[in-house]
């Protein structure tokens, strides 16, 4: 998969995205990663990205031409144009499988107050939000996206099957885990996990991930079908 990311701030990818499961990632070329810098689609002498809101208003908002040639230079027939705001799509792990099956996204942080609107209207195909609140700009948007989406790509996790019973993926809350020692301070590991009973183990994951999205979530059991099928 290819990843292009238009930021102002290429500095902050350095980091979350070399580490780890997306280092790996990148190594083993699952994931095509390039930064780039959007004030390198701007030509005047200051590499002007931003201006003031027409009608008034605090702040400034992202000039539309940087945005656009930027744009039609990094995209090609396929590729998915994504602009980070708090106003798009709300994030989740179902759009995160989505995003994995496509071979192309472009990934466009915003910074000040966003983006002139003609850039959503002409050049975005999906408009996405990690959520409620509101952050100085668009790059831990686009990490959190490209951190949730690699680690769905074919190989990138060592086991092909860790991610299948996280949480959300069956729009369950993931069950309750343990390792050694099977007693820990008084608290004892559940009986039916040292059983070997495969379908007994199967059965109680399967509640317990009921039980615990009840309790914490209940909005996601009204959003889906739960034969879970957990293993
Ligand atoms: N004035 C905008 C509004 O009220 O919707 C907020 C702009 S915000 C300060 C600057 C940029 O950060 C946005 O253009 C977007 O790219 C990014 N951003 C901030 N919060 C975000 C969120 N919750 N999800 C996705 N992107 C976000």
């Amino acid at each position: 998969m290819k990843i292009d990311v238009l930021t102002l701030f290429p500095a902050m990818f350095a980091g979350p995205l070399d580490e780890s499961i997306i280092k790996r990632a990148r190594e083993a070329g699952r994931l095509d990663l390039a930064i780039h810098n959007l004030r390198d689609y701007a030509h005047d002498r200051h590499r002007t990205v931003d201006d003031r809101p027409f009608g008034g208003g605090p702040g400034m908002l992202l000039k539309p031409e940087p945005i656009f040639e930027a744009v039609e230079s990094l995209a090609r027939e396929g590729t998915r144009v994504i602009l980070l705001s708090p106003a798009g799509r709300p994030f989740s792990q179902a759009i995160a499988h989505e995003l994995a099956g496509i071979e192309h996204l472009l990934m466009v942080s915003g910074h000040y107050e966003g983006f002139d609107e003609r850039v959503r209207e002409q050049l975005a195909d999906d408009e996405l939000s990690i959520g409620d609140y509101v952050l100085t700009n668009g790059a831990l948007p686009v990490m959190v996206i490209i951190d949730a989406v690699t680690r769905l790509l074919p190989g990138v996790l060592g086991d092909e099957d860790s991610a299948r019973d996280d949480s959300f993926s069956h729009g369950l809350l993931e069950y309750p885990q343990y390792t050694r020692p099977a007693e820990f301070r008084g608290a004892k590991v559940p009986e039916v996990l040292l059983s070997g009973n495969h379908a007994e183990i199967a059965r109680w994951r399967t509640e317990q991930a009921q039980l615990r999205t009840r309790e914490r979530r209940p909005d996601l059991l009204k959003q889906t079908f739960y034969e879970s099928g957990i293993t």
